[in-house]
């Protein structure tokens, strides 16, 4: 089996309302597709931009040219190989690699018909996701964390990190607001200084946060083990690592306990096996988490964390958001629960040619 031909599609995803974090707002995320075909299969990928690996519109747009022509002649089984040559040329494409990644894993779960989790040793075909909340005001957030239970999420991502009265006041009202078996969780987005952070935490002490999410800059690492060592809520990173030997130094370090991995983040599915297999061998936790993706990436992600041991929580939800997904029906959602379609590969149907 060879590769005889890689094309790309462009789709601008548009978000129902603005999404404000404490690095940004965003209401829209051009997704980039990419088709692998052999002579009997195609795999799909996708990606887009992140400010967090620094790859722009047109940094992906070259990349996955030039990267695409890396590819064209080879084995789509030999996907270790291929990622090794996609990597040496370019260290820093994380998400464009990711794109092709995913696309060679979907070619070689459709060649052998069975579902990318099974092909990767999982067990089940569905976990429970959260929907992150942005920061907005008191009462439209009490407004959004009620749509967000009546649609059946069961967890709930908190957006935090500009002020922190606001964050805590906002908390407090949603975890009064919505039923107690409703997890909340909180992400700062590098937002806070370590002494706000240590507020926080104080602060937020009753509330039963499953974890404290990327609270300070991305290389205070100093800050970061102080908090989880104070803190009774983890400490999650996120900005903090995009490769493997990161990951493996802030768990040796001991600068925190769970890793956020993201597939386009980090370079694609098999780079984040790597990765989860380091938070493994570290006793870790794994959360696995998203930009602002179409389903079809959101798919990859679910079909990899449905293959981990420490993949404790899952923030694959952007897909939600957008009502002109192009891979809208990909994926199943049930009482709080993404449920993977059952088919071949990602088992992501789309129509290529009539993407534009
Ligand atoms: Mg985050």
């Amino acid at each position: 089996m060879r590769i005889r031909g890689i094309d790309f599609r462009e789709v601008l995803l548009e978000r129902e309302e603005e999404f404000v974090i404490a690095t940004g707002t965003s209401k829209s995320a051009l997704n980039f597709v990419a088709r692998i075909e052999t002579e009997d299969f195609c795999g799909l990928g996708s990606c887009c931009p992140s400010s967090v690996t620094g790859e722009t519109s047109d940094s992906i747009r070259k990349d996955l040219q030039t990267l695409s022509g890396k590819l064209i002649g080879e084995d789509p089984t030999q996907i270790q190989k291929l990622n090794e040559k996609m990597a040496s040329s370019h260290p820093e494409s994380k998400c464009a690699r990711a794109c092709l990644d995913m696309a060679l894993w979907d070619l070689v779960g459709k060649a052998s018909g069975r579902p990318l989790y099974d092909i990767l040793g999982g067990s089940r075909d569905r976990m429970m996701t959260d929907m992150s909340l942005g920061i907005m005001d008191f009462d439209k957030t009490l407004e959004t964390a009620k749509r967000i239970v009546s649609r059946g999420f069961k967890a709930i991502k908190m957006k935090v990190g500009l002020d922190i009265d606001e964050d805590i006041a906002r908390l407090l009202a949603v975890r009064e607001e919505v039923p107690g078996d409703i997890t909340l969780s909180a992400d700062a987005n590098q937002g806070y200084s370590y002494e706000t952070a240590v507020e926080f935490v104080k602060r937020t002490k009753d509330l039963g946060l499953a974890y404290l999410e990327q609270p300070v800059a991305q290389h205070d690492h100093v800050s970061l083990m102080k908090l989880d060592e104070l803190s009774m809520v983890p400490i999650m990173v996120d900005e903090s690592f995009k490769t493997s030997q990161e990951a493996a130094s802030i768990l040796a370090g001991r600068t925190a306990r769970l890793l956020n991995i993201k597939l386009l983040k980090c370079g694609g599915i098999t780079e984040s096996l790597v990765i989860e297999s380091i938070c493994a061998a570290f006793n870790g936790g794994t959360l696995v988490g998203c930009y602002s993706e179409s389903a079809l990436s959101i798919a990859a992600g679910l079909h990899f964390a449905l293959s981990g041991s420490t993949i404790e929580f899952l923030d694959l939800d952007s897909h939600f958001t957008f009502p002109n997904d192009f891979a809208k029906d990909a994926l199943g959602f049930e009482s709080g629960l993404l449920i993977v379609s059952g088919r071949p590969g990602l088992g992501v149907e789309v129509d290529f040619d009539s993407l534009d």
